[in-house]
């Protein structure tokens, strides 16, 4: 199976003198600048729920295989009803069922047992339902009111063998997995899983569980972040964490580069003293500090290490996550092959107010309240870890400056609008 090419190493170069980069803007350059990067395997249908499809996946066979009935009744031909009013028929020997099929041909004039599912035989066009019939000495009574064909699936009224049913890219869902078994694709070729891998840096970090001094706190954003990757069906490479020490972010980012098909770093990534994974990737050659107008959220430091993309977050652990829902995401659906995705906004009455300052855009801490209306965590401090497990969403405010008063609509993504 041939590998899909590599991103160059000056993927992520912006024009000079940019500076504060507006959101779209920033969406539309990863967007230019990312593509697969995964191979391709097959996979059994019944094992590829959440995997990404490959390539496009026509029937196997027509859905359904066979006219047959959609409910338990009576059928006959249409030919055989005289005009409006009562009808009586009867009944054929014998009936047709699901997995029992009726051999013989029901004549003009007669009816026959069906059960649903069952095929529809030969000389049968209509069903009646047997809620609405009545069975005296072996004859079928019924008011008139049928359409000729009614109570009949056609055979390949849903998908005809051969006939498109999914297309490369799609993350597969189970009701896919049910489509694609009903038209008997029992294989498809799926994407590998993209390996993410996911390395804190800080020298004030500790992992949860160890012993921890008073001047240190423990590592949020690397649980946070290896979940995502797992809710977003790729797979997640644990690099730990490490000091602000380059040296040993290189190493790990080497390791990172050899083990995973992109990194995701959290903290060190703004142009400060302290930050070393600026630093590491300085010396790559290939750093791009890209300064996002956006909160919250610092730069985003763009890379590539060993051939493969490095994505450094803010270490906020607010504008970690944010910052990773927002950017992170569509780039790393669009390097597994799921392509491209950004959220689909809802439009709720606002629950808060607030004078929005213009120049960059803002993400707040959000839910729908009981009135359907957008409601806000009490704080924007960007530390507030807990704000975004007291949401449900995320508040968007455009770039423009904007006086919001409690009604007037606001955009909201749940977080299921970001794979969660
Ligand atoms: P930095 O981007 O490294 O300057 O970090 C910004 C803030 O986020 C500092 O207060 C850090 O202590 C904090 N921080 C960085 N990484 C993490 C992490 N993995 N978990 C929790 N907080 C972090
Ligand atoms: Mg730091």
């Amino acid at each position: 199976m041939s590998s899909p090419p590599k991103l160059s190493n000056d993927c992520f170069a912006l024009p000079p003198g940019v500076h504060w980069t507006p959101v779209d803007e920033t969406l539309t350059s990863l967007r230019e600048r990312v593509s697969v990067v995964t191979g391709i395997e097959p996979a059994p249908t019944v094992a590829a729920g959440g995997r990404v499809l490959a390539a496009d996946v026509v029937a196997k066979r027509n859905s359904p295989p066979y006219a047959n009935s959609a409910v338990d009744g009576y059928g006959f031909a249409f030919a055989s009803l005289g005009g409006e009013g009562a009808q009586s028929l009867p009944l054929a020997h014998g009936r047709a069922a699901a997995g029992g099929p009726f051999n013989g041909v029901v004549p003009v004039g007669q009816a026959l047992r069906i059960l649903t599912g069952a095929i529809v035989p030969e000389g049968i066009d209509t069903i009646v339902l047997e809620e609405d019939v009545i069975i005296e000495d072996d004859v079928l009574k019924f008011a008139m009111g049928l359409r000729k064909g009614a109570n009949v699936r056609p055979k390949g009224e849903d998908v005809s063998a051969g006939g498109h049913v999914l297309s490369a890219g799609r993350i597969l869902q189970p009701q896919d997995l049910g489509l694609l078994a009903a038209v008997g694709v029992d294989t498809i070729q799926v994407r590998k899983r993209l390996r993410v891998a996911v390395l804190s840096t800080g020298d004030e970090l500790r992992q949860v569980g160890e012993d921890i001094a008073s001047h240190q706190i423990y590592d949020a954003n690397r649980p946070m972040l290896l979940d995502l990757i797992r809710r977003w069906g790729m797979e997640p490479v644990d690099l730990g964490h490490v000091r602000d020490d380059a040296k040993i972010v290189e190493q790990m980012l080497t390791r990172g580069a050899r083990e995973a098909d992109v990194i995701l770093t959290s903290g060190g990534a703004s142009a400060g003293d302290e930050d070393h994974i600026s630093a590491a990737l300085q010396a790559s050659g290939t750093l791009n500090l890209w300064r996002v107008a956006v909160k919250p959220g610092r730069p985003l430091a763009l890379a590539m290490w060993g051939g493969v993309p490095v994505f450094g977050l803010p270490g906020n652990p607010v504008a970690a996550f944010v910052t990773a829902l927002i950017f992170a995401r569509p780039t790393l659906l669009e390097l597994s092959g799921a392509g491209w995705a950004e959220p689909r906004a809802m439009h709720l009455p606002a629950a808060f107010s607030k004078n929005k300052k213009p120049g960059r855009r803002e993400y707040l801490r959000a839910k729908m309240d009981a009135n359907g209306h957008a409601e806000v965590f009490k704080s924007e401090g960007s530390g507030r870890i807990s704000g975004l497990t007291w949401a449900e969403g995320l508040v968007e405010l455009m770039d423009e400056g904007r006086e919001i008063v409690e009604g007037v609509p606001v955009r909201f993504y749940p977080f299921s609008e970001f794979g969660l």
